[in-house]
């Protein structure tokens, strides 16, 4: 019998921190996952409406191009249904459209933006925001692509480095499709089948606060003031979370200096049902892109189980709408639909915000931002580690980082990190059991 309590504790139980258990326990690993929650899927949630139906009130779409998350959508067997996306796009208010303020616009100043060598001496230093500023666009085209940046990075363009913004978005390698389909029972089932293979090795409600390194094996001390031990840990929350459990002894400079480049985004989402999709009578898609304030974004997400529009509040636009209140943020809401979309909106059956502003165990928006203008190691740092202690999480994914696909893929990369620094221990007759 080993003399510790798992080979590996995993700390997380995100998609990162659920995929690489699920890879560890295939390997033969014995393993325990430690969720702080008192439920799994981390920034994947759903939750029900008061008539039972359910919706993903975190990450929710996903696409062909992600074949990892379309794997798991085929081996847990979830019905997919695809984005409504037909009809016209519209942008408000009204005055706004066919003012060098469309989508195809933003996205030529994203095109030329990713032509740039992220690691070009020239805009070392250089935020988003100043590059913007530089450039010779219509007004309206500008504010368009910092209201798709500050949308999707969920931070102000001025605190966003122009290098990191070129580098997470080259690796998200979709054709413009990510929204191309949702599972009509919730992508968040596909966290919970994952966590049900896991069994009695899943903790809930049981926060990692600090971690002892040894050279081979580490004691973890939960929120509970419980000591677990285990050969090595795998720290599968984002980064800004990850900052925020203690060390001893302390994290090595350039690992503390990685983990502190890092900033949470802030989002809201808010999902309204209607009893039927009357915005297509219209030929209009749904899609919405509010550009008097910046960061707002709706879509459809109807099914056959329900008929619903999402609507984003992300970047500075989330902290000020999360400052005024729940009640604000639902008549804001309300009172766009109707102005887009007609009289028709105001028959809303149902609304559901979900603020994730200051979410206490998620940071707040799709992903961790690199706010460092110079930290362009801080990934390559934490995906190092410090072994016995190893990271991940979507943050860290090669491709499609902020996604559920990131999650899943720097979840399984960060396992067979785990599963290498065993055998070269087993190789160096340090194995411990
Ligand atoms: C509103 C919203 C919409 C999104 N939309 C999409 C989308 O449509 N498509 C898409 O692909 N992605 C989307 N995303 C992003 C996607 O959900 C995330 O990138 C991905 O789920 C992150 O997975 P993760 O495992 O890396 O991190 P997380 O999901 O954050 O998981 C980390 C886990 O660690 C736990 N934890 C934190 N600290 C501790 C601790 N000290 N001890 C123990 N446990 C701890 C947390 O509770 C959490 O469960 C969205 C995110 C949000 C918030």
């Amino acid at each position: 019998m080993s003399e510790y309590d798992a080979d590996v504790i995993v700390a997380g139980a995100g998609f990162s921190g659920l995929s690489a258990a699920d890879a560890l326990v295939s390997a033969g690993f014995d393993v325990i996952v430690l969720e702080a929650r008192d439920r799994v899927g981390g920034r994947v949630e759903a939750m029900a409406f008061a008539d039972g139906v359910v919706m993903d009130t975190g990450g929710q779409f996903i696409c062909d191009e992600m074949p990892n998350v379309m794997a798991l959508a085929r081996r847990f067997e979830l019905p997919l249904a695809e984005t409504p996306l037909e009809g016209a796009f519209l942008i408000q208010p009204q005055s706004f459209a066919g003012t060098g303020s469309s989508f195809a616009e933003a996205g030529r100043i994203r095109a030329r933006a990713n032509r740039i060598d992220p690691r070009d001496p020239a805009i070392a230093g250089l935020t988003a925001g100043e590059w913007l500023g530089r450039q010779s666009d219509p007004p309206g085209a500008k504010a368009s692509y910092q209201a798709m940046v500050e949308g999707l990075w969920c931070r102000p363009v001025g605190e966003i480095p122009l290098w990191y913004l070129i580098d997470n978005d080259r690796r998200t390698i979709s054709n413009g499709n990510e929204l191309q389909y949702f599972a009509e029972g919730t992508i968040h089932a596909a966290a919970t089948a994952l966590a049900a293979t896991l069994g009695q090795r899943l903790r809930l409600d049981t926060p990692v606060a600090g971690i002892v390194r040894k050279k081979d094996s580490v004691a973890v001390t939960t929120g509970k003031g419980d000591v677990l031990t285990a050969r090595q840990v795998l720290i599968a929350v984002p980064p800004v979370m990850a900052s925020r459990i203690a060390h001893e002894p302390a994290l090595p400079e350039p690992l503390a200096g990685a983990l502190a480049a890092w900033k949470s985004g802030t989002v809201i989402k808010v999902l309204v049902r209607y009893e039927r999709p009357f915005w297509r009578d219209r030929g209009l898609s749904g899609m919405i892109m509010w550009r008097d304030t910046l960061g707002l974004f709706a879509c459809d997400v109807s099914s056959i189980k329900a008929v619903a529009l999402v609507v984003f509040v992300g970047g500075p636009l989330a902290v000020e709408w999360s400052g005024k209140g729940r009640a604000f943020i639902e008549v804001e809401i309300r009172r766009r639909l109707v102005e887009a979309l007609g009289a028709e909106a105001t028959d809303v059956t149902g609304l559901m915000i979900r603020d994730w502003v200051d979410d206490p165990w998620s940071g707040g928006g799709y992903s961790d931002v690199i706010a460092g203008l110079r930290s362009y190691d801080a990934e390559d740092i934490l995906r190092a580690g410090v072994p016995p202690v190893h990271f991940a999480s979507s943050e860290l994914a090669p491709s499609f980082p902020a996604y559920i696909e990131g999650a899943i893929i720097a979840g399984r990369e960060a396992a067979e990190r785990v599963i290498a620094a065993r055998q070269s221990a087993v190789a160096t007759g340090a194995s411990g059991s």
